[in-house]
């Protein structure tokens, strides 16, 4: 280790020289006293990506209390606090630019809504640290010492004193963020008791401020959600005590509603409550079971030898379903590819919004069924399998249908959405399919228990390089470089975060090179293999280069499942 006054006799000594001296930094370990910077990255230009640095603060000088961060659910809290305290002093406190290109900026991997395991901070008994990037300042190529030395001896000081010394944090707003995640956990669990697959509390905000803003809509604008009187239950919690809200039952549930009534607002905040959010979020107290998955069209994916044979069958020119590959898949095939998917990973909850499913995939009428022969008609509608689904493989359903009171028939539930409150109807929907018969015939039954749903993917399906270089690469939220490929992710629709894209893309890699992917595994003990290490050594156990970066996020399994399927030279044994 060196001290900060060798650091700060480096960077006088290049002064002005090309900016490749400050590569001297890499690898060195600076103590300030009171915490100390190591270099773990220094970048070669101002342009490139930044410098990166590790922060260590020795407990001993932090100060936070071991039952701050002494379960899962109350470190990821902890840590995700820092790391947004260290943004909110970054803009308080750093100058920003200070030259050419990058030079002089200070950033650290800022979370949105969603409160994720990341590797911007970590905390033990030892130590608390985080993972930042600074760019290094210069004019032009020329270092500027100056600015550096500003930065180190100025700025980081004022921002590691403001956000990770814990008497000077704001002590309620720390403990609240902590108990408001760990009661999600709380109530998250208890859901499979309760008979549950999802829970909404009275008084939460659905509603986001716009499509491209994931902030509650303000709340005066807001109807806050009431659970209607016999769906309402109570759920225990750590530091609230008892929360009030409404419960969804196991088995088949219909969100219906008059078009514009909040039916898709509901089920978005359902798709969002696998994962926990921040106080204020308006949904704090959404839970739903933590491996629900949402199902969508998407016409134009590739698919890898799914068997979509409860689904299609008969296909023009005999194409087999029981292993279906194609490389443009249709609406319909997609939507059934992406459920026996989703079920291959073991997903027990299915969610459907009729705005992104096909509609001959959803429903058949009777008077369609009387004019298309079943011999020519591939598709045995979702209507006909969904209780199968519950039936045989415990896996539940909630969706909305606006459209077609068909589904009245297979419901469980019914949850009527009207002026964004929801009413329970399921009585009345059963009156009403009783006095209206469909006069459909229902087609096909179930055969989920007899396929076999594991896929064993090839290891020679993923080449990691591009020429000679593993070049692996996420692009915002919903791309990734993959070698020549280019993995497509938007309508994988609950990747919340551009770092959980970046953890993908290096999670399948590291697959790949533990030889977890070894060409007898399934997928989803693969990817069990990689969770597993994940818990045990961290989520930087991925990171290609040692474990200095500190813009990962865990994704869920079923969302790297999810990217794995739609690579596009996946081979399936
Ligand atoms: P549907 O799926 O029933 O057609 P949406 O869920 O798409 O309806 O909602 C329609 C509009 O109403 C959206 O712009 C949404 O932001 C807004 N909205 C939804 N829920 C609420 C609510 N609880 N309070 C206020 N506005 C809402
Ligand atoms: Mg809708």
């Amino acid at each position: 280790m060196y001290n900060k006054d060798q650091l700060r006799n480096t960077l006088r000594k290049i002064d002005g020289k090309g900016y490749k001296a400050y590569k001297e930094l890499q690898g060195k370990e600076y103590d300030f006293g009171e915490y100390s910077i190591t270099f773990d990255y220094v970048q070669g230009d101002p342009f490139a990506s930044p410098t990166k640095v590790t922060i260590k603060v020795p407990q001993k000088i932090a100060g936070f209390k071991r039952e701050l961060y002494e379960n899962h659910a109350r470190k990821t809290a902890l840590t995700d606090y820092l790391t947004r305290a260290f943004a909110r002093a970054i803009s308080k406190y750093a100058k920003g630019n200070r030259g050419t290109g990058k030079s002089g900026m200070i950033g650290i991997d800022c979370p949105g809504q969603e409160v994720l395991v990341r590797t911007s901070a970590d905390i033990d008994d030892e130590k608390i640290l985080v993972r930042i990037v600074v760019g290094l300042p210069a004019q032009g190529r020329r270092i500027l010492a100056k600015q550096a030395i500003a930065m180190f001896f100025e700025e980081i000081p004022e921002l590691v004193k403001t956000a990770l010394i814990y008497e000077n944090l704001p002590e309620k707003e720390l403990i609240n963020h902590i108990q408001i995640v760990e009661d999600q956990e709380v109530m998250r669990n208890q859901l499979k008791e309760k008979g549950l697959v999802a829970f909404i509390g009275n008084g939460s905000i659905l509603p986001r401020r716009s499509g491209i803003d994931d902030r509650p809509m303000s709340k005066d604008k807001a109807v806050a959600f009431v659970s209607p009187p016999d769906l309402e239950v109570e759920l225990e919690t750590k530091h609230q005590g008892k929360v009030k809200g409404m419960g969804i039952p196991e088995g088949v549930t219909l969100l219906v509603g008059g078009g514009y009534h909040g039916k898709s607002t509901v089920l978005k905040a359902i798709e969002r409550g696998v994962y926990n959010h921040i106080p204020g979020d308006g949904r704090e107290r959404v839970v739903t079971v933590s491996t629900a998955f949402k199902i969508r069209a998407e016409d134009g994916r590739r698919v890898e030898k799914v068997n979509i044979s409860p689904f299609i069958n008969n296909l023009p020119h005999g194409q087999d379903t029981h292993e279906f590959s194609t490389e443009d898949a249709s609406g319909s095939t997609s939507q059934a590819a992406n459920i026996m998917e989703a079920l291959e990973l073991n997903s027990k909850l299915l969610l459907l919004d009729e705005d992104t499913s096909a509609t001959n995939f959803m429903i058949r009428d009777a008077r369609m069924q009387e004019l298309v022969a079943k011999e020519k008609e591939p598709i045995t509608p979702f209507i006909d399998q969904v209780t199968f689904l519950k039936k045989e493989l415990d896996v539940s359903t909630i969706m909305v249908i606006g459209g077609s009171g068909d589904y009245f028939d297979v419901a469980d539930c019914v949850i009527m959405m009207d002026h964004y409150l929801p009413h329970h109807v399921t009585a009345e929907a059963k009156e009403i399919a009783k006095k209206y018969a469909t006069h459909r015939r229902v087609e096909e039954s179930g055969g989920f228990t007899d396929i076999k749903l594991d896929r064993i993917p090839l290891p020679q399906g993923f080449n990691p390089k591009k020429g000679r270089k593993v070049k692996i690469k996420a692009r915002g939220l919903h791309h990734i470089q993959f070698g020549m490929e280019d993995i497509k992710l938007e309508f994988v629709e609950q990747l919340v975060d551009k770092s959980q894209t970046k953890a993908i893309g290096d999670i399948i890699y590291y697959a790949l090179n533990k030889g977890y992917l070894d060409g007898n595994r399934s997928l989803f003990e693969v990817l069990k293999m990689v969770y597993q290490d994940i818990e045990q050594y961290g989520l930087e156990v991925i990171a290609p280069f040692g474990n200095s970066d500190g813009d990962y996020a865990l994704p869920r399994l079923l969302e790297v499942g999810a990217a794995i399927n739609r690579l596009r030279t996946l081979q399936i044994k």
